[in-house]
């Protein structure tokens, strides 16, 4: 087994014999095999809706925290390789022996495919589809076994991200024009007394089937981390049995999960190894799956989890519950439409200097003991700086503030990592508003990453020419060291270091 794709990677070099997230050598086996088979379907195979579905979910369940069920892998593999025929089957392991930088540039690719797959897959359960997306996973699924010049594959790269913007603003579209934009929105995280279902994972859709099936039949509904900000969507917060969020990032599951008296549905990553303790109440669905976890197949039918949760009856009392920093109290709600609503007065209060600064401290959260710098760094910005965040990074510091500048939320959370979007637009729109680059304004991306969602993102951020990313807690192990001085020569980018070094570095 190799595998070096999300940043809890052994040693920061490759997981073998098991990975640390919990990946078996057969599983990760399978997932090469998916990954070989879908490069000779996008070379062989006709360009249709059905091998482009296959494309994408193939994709998908192999990214980090996705799928562990071998059964569900070897079904998915038997399905593509039936949809083509190659006289020279491709390897994903010839991908490995390339050169060091080859093998960078090609790994940045596929990941970022890998990403990409996953905001293709959610916005495609809408209908929402884009043929220059759907044409760049062929495209980019070629490239892996063609003999390319490094020049050729960094054009690539940079094209990943141009495309993944696409994908991006596609899955915003699917959610907003579904649900209406999000409005600023408080959450509790408390949990009220009876029956519950814990909802975790990014699936709009999914949230919204499950709420839709337990109406009227005294089941509340609480978030899990990714899914925290679909209260703040008016089509969802209108049902009255959507309550609050249960804990926090998904790294904590384990622990959080254990003794809930609630069954609880996984609907994407990231899935920590279910435990046995909860595994009889735990549901996988769409392409997520885990061995000896009950799946919900695509006709959505979620009766079992609703059984479960009226037999399981949920707590007795009234239980309070907090972040990590003590608050009980998280605020949500502030996508590009809320945040550029207020673009003028943003534009106002920094002419006036009582904003200095705009902060986007976003990403993935994770295990790391390093991962507390994002804690620490919100906790250090100057009062007189906006924070915008999004992702699961932000559970780190999401019930620390309640103040503002005037009017305006100190911290404001713009949603989930497919929300990135957002925080492209408000800054689009402020140096639009301000008559320069986005590099000339005085914002700063403070970006922690994960998986391979997070590496898409960070190619759209690249693409679109911003520069001086301070990025965490530790930098790609499928980066190679001339591709790293690339990156760092051509876009700055800068590992994080302290809190304190970083915050003078960018505030001089
Ligand atoms: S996904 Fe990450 S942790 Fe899991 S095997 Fe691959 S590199 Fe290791
Ligand atoms: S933001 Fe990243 S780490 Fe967090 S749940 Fe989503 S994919 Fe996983």
């Amino acid at each position: 087994m190799f595998c070096f794709q999300c940043e809890q990677t052994k040693c920061n070099k490759y997981c073998q014999d098991i990975g640390v997230c919990g990946k078996t050598e057969l599983t990760a086996f399978l997932q090469d095999k998916i990954v070989s088979a879908l490069v000779d379907l996008a070379n062989g195979a006709e360009r249709n809706k059905k091998n482009t579905n296959l494309i994408i979910e193939g994709l998908f369940m192999t990214v980090t925290n996705v799928n562990f069920d071998d059964s569900f892998l070897q079904k998915s593999l038997d399905v593509i390789k039936n949809s083509y025929y190659s006289e020279t089957p491709f390897d994903i392991k010839q991908l490995w022996a390339e050169n060091d930088d080859l093998r960078s540039l090609k790994s940045i690719i596929l990941f970022g495919l890998k990403g990409m797959a996953a905001f293709a897959y959610h916005a495609r359960r809408f209908n929402f589809k884009s043929e220059v997306v759907d044409s760049f996973f062929y495209e980019g699924l070629q490239a892996l076994s063609k003999d390319l010049s490094l020049n050729e594959l960094g054009a690539l790269v940079l094209k990943t991200g141009k495309i993944n913007l696409k994908a991006l603003e596609l899955l915003d579209k699917a959610n907003t024009e579904t649900y209406g934009h999000p409005i600023p929105t408080y959450v509790s995280t408390n949990i009220e007394e009876g029956p519950f279902i814990v909802v975790t994972g990014h699936d709009l859709q999914d949230l919204a089937l499950l709420l839709e099936q337990t109406k009227d039949k005294g089941i509340n509904i609480y978030t899990h981390g990714e899914m925290l900000p679909s209260h703040a969507y008016p089509q969802l917060k209108k049902y009255s049995h959507l309550k609050g969020n249960f804990g926090t990032a998904w790294q904590n599951q384990q622990k959080e999960f254990e003794n809930i008296p609630a069954p609880i549905l996984f609907t994407t990553n990231c899935m920590m190894p279910v435990e046995e303790s909860y595994a009889d109440r735990a549901y996988t669905t769409s392409v997520v799956s885990y061995p000896n976890v009950q799946h919900i197949d695509n006709n959505k039918d979620f009766t079992p989890l609703i059984k479960k949760s009226l037999e399981l009856g949920g707590y007795k009392t009234m239980q309070k519950r907090t972040g990590l920093n003590g608050g009980s109290v998280l605020s949500v709600g502030y996508g590009r439409n809320t945040v550029i609503s207020v673009a003028d007065r943003i534009v106002d209060l920094l002419h006036d200097g009582k904003i200095k600064h705009i902060f986007i401290v976003g990403g993935c959260d994770g295990a790391k003991i390093g991962r507390n710098y994002y804690t620490e760094f919100v906790r250090k910005i100057p009062s007189d700086s906006l924070i915008l965040t999004y992702a699961c990074g932000k559970y780190r510091f999401n019930d620390i503030f309640t103040d503002k500048i005037e009017d305006i939320p100190r911290i404001m959370d713009m949603g989930q990592c497919n929300d990135t979007y957002s925080a492209i637009k408000i800054v689009e729109e402020l140096a639009k508003r301000l008559n320069c680059s986005i590099g000339g304004l005085p914002v700063s991306f403070v970006i922690s990453w994960y998986e391979q969602k997070s590496i898409s993102i960070l190619l759209t951020l690249l693409y679109l020419g911003i520069q001086n990313i301070r990025l965490g807690p530790g930098m790609p192990a499928f980066v190679s060291p001339n591709i790293m001085r690339m990156l760092i020569n051509k876009f700055k980018i800068k590992p994080i270091s302290t809190p304190d070094e970083d915050l003078k570095a960018i505030l001089g």
